[in-house]
């Protein structure tokens, strides 16, 4: 997002790569150097990214500090999914809905605008092509989505990112972990996926490109010992994008890419 509002005009220096889980990231000495360097930080927000928690509030009264869901939680509080337990916590996997992650572009470049206020009006206008972007690109997951016959339209996962992308596109969602992979996954949830997966005939599970597929795999083994065969029926992209150089490094690149993935599994 950051990279197609500021264009030209900005260096993205990006602290988690590819495969890279923001639930267990723990900095390094190498990005405190980075995050010292830059001008501006920005940073998912709604507790993704928990362990950099401490020095994102440090940094914070030295530079320009920025959460790029904070505007969800002023604006779209009744679009954000709160989960149980703890208070005023949100499900952070926010930009699976594509129509909800486009409402954090304008506040991104209103504040690229206040440390560069020279370019404020190419950041607004990148601001709108992109939005507007995003906004076709909901649409087209709508469209692909149905695809897959609706009684199969259930995509199971290792971790509860799902949720916000089950809500806007008309999919059941389960998972394995909840919504940080520092959630275990239990034997129960094992068999409760095991059991719900024979009973509808689900075709497929996933694995996702920052968690390890362990529990994805008990999944399967538990079907075929059921007499199911269940497939592994690909890597999504959850909390990470893909390797440089491929169209799966940007957001609507991953977002295409996984929707591709669901749809070739389990129509
Ligand atoms: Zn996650």
């Amino acid at each position: 997002m950051l990279q197609q509002i500021g264009g030209e005009h900005v260096a993205v220096d990006v602290l988690m790569g590819p495969g890279v889980d923001p639930h267990l990231y723990k900095p390094t000495p190498g990005d405190r150097r980075r995050l010292n360097a830059a001008d501006i930080v920005f940073y998912s927000g709604l507790h993704l990214e928990g362990r950099l928690a401490a020095l994102l509030e440090k940094l914070s009264s030295q530079k320009p500090v920025y959460a790029v869901t904070e505007v969800l939680l002023k604006q779209h509080k009744e679009r954000l999914r709160a989960v149980e337990g703890g208070e005023a916590t949100y499900d952070p996997h926010v930009w699976f809905d594509v129509s909800l992650w486009a409402c954090c572009v304008d506040d991104a470049a209103a504040r690229l605008g206040e440390v560069d206020p020279a370019h404020t009006a190419d950041y607004r206008r990148n601001a709108d092509r992109y939005r507007a972007e995003l906004e076709a690109l909901h649409h087209e997951v709508k469209e692909h989505v149905l695809q897959i016959p609706k009684e199969r339209r259930v995509l199971v996962t290792a971790h509860d990112a799902f949720a916000y992308f089950g809500r806007a596109y008309d999919t059941e969602v389960c998972s394995l972990q909840g919504i940080s992979t520092a959630d275990e996954a239990d034997l129960g949830s094992v068999n409760r996926l095991v059991d719900l997966l024979a009973a509808r005939k689900i075709k497929a599970v996933f694995v996702e490109s920052s968690v390890p597929p362990r529990n994805v795999q008990a999944l399967v083994q538990g079907c075929a010992a059921r007499g199911h065969a269940v497939k592994v029926g690909g890597e999504l992209y959850s909390d990470a994008l893909g390797p440089p150089n491929t169209p799966e490094a940007t957001y609507m690149g991953v977002v295409r890419y996984n929707v591709r993935t669901m749809v070739e599994a389990l129509r």
